[in-house]
């Protein structure tokens, strides 16, 4: 059976990406970035074991109860999900959006991360606190728009177009709020 370590379900929130989401916190990161805002999501332990078809119908009952747009994958870090890919493809085929934080570098986990929308990525550092992009922690980490989905969204939610700064990485576009 396909199944995932689930910390926490929030089945609808404004406050994890644009548009109303379903928010899914996965349980287990070995990143430990000090000051981590969910060090109890941290440990590799059994939290909520469920399996695709059951967490595919609480999405699916959050889409017909409050019209969600799409699913955030936080953490924990969700590319610790070995199962995350057929995850991503199922929600895709219900017509939803895909974001997924990663506090790993995008290159790194792209396999694994295949089919989301948007990935926010890098560990979080406490002494490059971000004040100005919302959603994101700390000013390294990178807005990755794998698809045109909401790519608006870099400048109407995510950040003040202004405080954007847009670099091109192949087909792909990434929006980070200052120059590393
Ligand atoms: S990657 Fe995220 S969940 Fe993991 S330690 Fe860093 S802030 Fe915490």
């Amino acid at each position: 059976m396909i199944k995932f370590n689930i910390a926490s379900i929030n089945t609808c929130t404004e406050a994890e990406g644009p548009y109303k989401r379903l928010c899914i916190w996965f349980q287990g990161c070995n990143i430990r970035c000090p000051g981590c805002c969910n060090p109890d999501y941290q440990a590799f332990e059994a939290r909520h074991i469920m399996s695709l078809e059951d967490l595919i119908e609480v999405i699916k009952e959050a889409k017909t109860q409050f019209g969600i747009e799409g699913v955030t994958y936080s953490g924990g870090e969700p590319t610790c999900q070995q199962n995350l890919p057929l995850l991503t493809k199922e929600i895709k085929s219900l017509g939803l959006g895909v974001i997924s934080f990663t506090g790993r570098m995008y290159e790194d986990v792209s396999e694994i991360l295949e089919g989301c929308d948007v990935v926010l990525d890098g560990s979080f550092k406490e002494y490059l606190h971000e004040t100005k992009r919302r959603l994101l922690g700390s000013k390294n980490q990178r807005i990755i728009c794998l698809t045109e989905r909401y790519k608006d969204c870099i400048d109407n939610w995510f950040a003040d177009h202004n405080k954007v700064v847009e670099v091109s990485v192949g087909s792909k576009i990434i929006a980070n709020g200052d120059k590393f």
